[in-house]
């Protein structure tokens, strides 16, 4: 079944039908979703969520356009709901300078924490990276990861970097972005990468695939990017989602 590794359902866009569009996931096909935390609030709304619906995950932390709030006291309380059964990983972490130019000290600094966080608690991590590529790398690079390492979401950078995050021993998960027309660079990624190395995700409310591309996104659509990939692979998309959800559920550590 598809697995969704990047999503954001505490999201006030699903406050009218959350629980009625969640409910109907394993009918179509979607078997996993990692809810992901950007702060505090909804780090905890994400676990909520992971308890609510057995087919849920969460990730909890603080995404880099809200680093400059975490508190010692956020951090630490991060550190605790990492101990949940149900956290599979730290994340949203990273750097974001399309929108944080005046923060980009202060999310270095938080970026690193998390990544120790995520050694200190043994779980990966998903990174977000936006107009920092450089840094994102060095950091990444510099860092004593530990084993259970890191995934790019919603990856859209180039081959080359690609290749970097490859030699780094993490992952690389493609969102909506790949289907959007004239997208040559993610399309050369998909097709580079080994499928083993890949995962799928939504980053809904954000960035609905074609042909649902200005909606509302949700795991509903994300058999569009497996799709895709299949084509690009030239692969059968049963074969894609059930390799996709088996690198997920080894990534993730998840059993079920
Ligand atoms: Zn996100």
């Amino acid at each position: 079944m598809l697995f969704d590794v990047h999503a954001h359902y505490d999201d006030e866009r699903f406050d009218e039908d959350r629980d009625i569009i969640l409910s109907s996931m394993l009918d179509n096909n979607v078997g996993h979703i990692i809810n992901i935390g950007y702060n505090l609030k909804s780090s905890r709304d994400s676990i909520a969520l992971s308890e609510k619906y057995p087919f849920m995950y969460a990730a909890v932390g603080f995404h880099p356009s809200d680093a400059h709030l975490m508190t010692k006291e956020d951090f630490d309380e991060i550190k605790k709901l990492a101990q949940h059964p149900k956290v599979v990983a730290i994340g949203e972490i990273g750097l974001d300078y399309y929108y944080g130019k005046e923060t980009e000290e202060v999310q270095r600094r938080v970026f690193r924490e998390q990544i120790e966080l995520a050694k200190e608690v043994n779980l990966p991590f998903q990174v977000h990276n936006r107009d920092s590529t450089r840094d994102c790398v060095d950091i990444l690079r510099e860092s004593n990861m530990g084993e259970r390492r890191g995934m790019m979401h919603c990856f859209s950078e180039s081959r080359e970097t690609a290749k970097k995050i490859l030699d780094l021993g993490m992952k690389i998960s493609i969102g909506g972005v790949l289907t959007f027309k004239n997208n040559v660079k993610t399309v050369e990624v998909v097709k580079y990468v080994p499928i083993e190395d890949l995962m799928i995700e939504t980053d809904c409310p954000y960035l609905a695939p074609v042909p649902y591309r200005g909606k509302r996104n949700s795991s509903l659509y994300i058999h569009a990017v497996a799709e895709k990939i299949a084509e690009l692979k030239g692969m059968d998309v049963d074969e894609v989602i059930a390799i996709t959800e088996k690198n997920a559920k080894n990534f993730f550590d998840i059993k079920d």
